[in-house]
């Protein structure tokens, strides 16, 4: 079996982190390093590598984790003033740990393009 990934520990309670929700198929912890006020990190139990590697199978939880992204919004109250999502995908974008996760960036006005 291949090692466990980052965040499969953290979602298997190995590594700890600031869990702030989690549901069957995902879970969603504060980010160790945050660039925002708010910086959530969304990832999926499933360890998918990246976005370029996801298949018409993963449609469902890509779907999830987007309303994960609402849901989540609206607990840690930052859904009306707003917030951003990103996933980064290979070394141009600027991903860092092999497993799919979605960012939620709020909590301040976040500029754009982004760097
Ligand atoms: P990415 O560059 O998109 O792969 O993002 C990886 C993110 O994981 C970075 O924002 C890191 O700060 C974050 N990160 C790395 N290790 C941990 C950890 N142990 N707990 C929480 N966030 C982490």
């Amino acid at each position: 079996m291949a090692d466990k990934t980052l965040f499969e520990k953290i979602a298997d309670r190995e590594i700890p982190a600031d869990i702030v929700y989690e549901d069957d198929q995902c879970i969603c912890f504060r980010d160790i390093n945050p660039q925002a006020p708010v910086h959530l990190l969304i990832v999926p139990r499933k360890p998918i590598t990246r976005i370029s590697e996801t298949t018409d199978h993963d449609a469902n939880i890509l779907g999830h984790l987007l309303l994960t992204a609402n849901k989540v919004s609206k607990q840690e109250g930052f859904a009306e003033s707003g917030f951003r999502t990103v996933i980064n995908n290979g070394n141009d974008g600027g991903e860092e740990v092999p497993h799919l996760h979605l960012h939620i960036l709020a909590g301040r006005k976040l500029n754009w393009p982004p760097g």
